[in-house]
């Protein structure tokens, strides 16, 4: 069965069993399994009893949830490295430009202490804003590996 064949037949099933070969091609389509819930979930929605009308708002933004798409990481990894890689960069860099010489040359060294204040702060916000927008994956690898030394412990 196609998937366009199973979203035909997914619209006009009305509320009855499905039959035996749509079920068997959601096993083995995520993407048309997705289709199903998400109609099932509107359905669901549609039969709830005066849910305009109740005053809690927690069944009414629950029944909803099945319909909001997952929030997005708006910056790829890509562009996390390049701005991680620009920073270290020009924290290297910077001491090479004859700007920086001009400088310390009318100043002394006294205005590389703000400079290196300013640069480790910029350093830190950066490694705080990664690190808490990928505190998600984070945990997602640390209980992997977790899990995978417990394997080796058993094993
Ligand atoms: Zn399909």
């Amino acid at each position: 069965m196609t998937c366009e064949r199973y979203r035909t037949l997914l619209d006009g099933l009305d509320n009855g069993e499905m039959p035996l070969e749509m079920i068997v091609h959601a096993r083995s389509c995520p993407s048309c399994a997705r289709e199903e819930a998400a109609l099932r979930a509107a359905v669901a929605l549609y039969r709830l009893p005066d849910l305009s009308r109740s005053a809690d708002l927690v069944p009414r933004v629950s029944a909803l949830l099945p319909f909001m798409t997952a929030p997005r990481r708006t910056v790829s990894m890509r562009d996390w490295l390049v701005s991680g890689f620009v920073i270290l960069a020009s924290i290297v860099l910077v001491p090479l430009l004859g700007e920086f010489r001009d400088l310390k040359a009318a100043y002394g060294s006294g205005f590389t202490f703000p400079l290196s204040l300013a640069l480790g702060t910029f350093v830190t916000l950066y490694a705080g804003a990664f690190v808490m927008s990928h505190l998600d994956d984070f945990s997602r690898r640390l209980k992997r590996y977790e899990a995978a030394s417990r394997h080796r412990r058993v094993a």
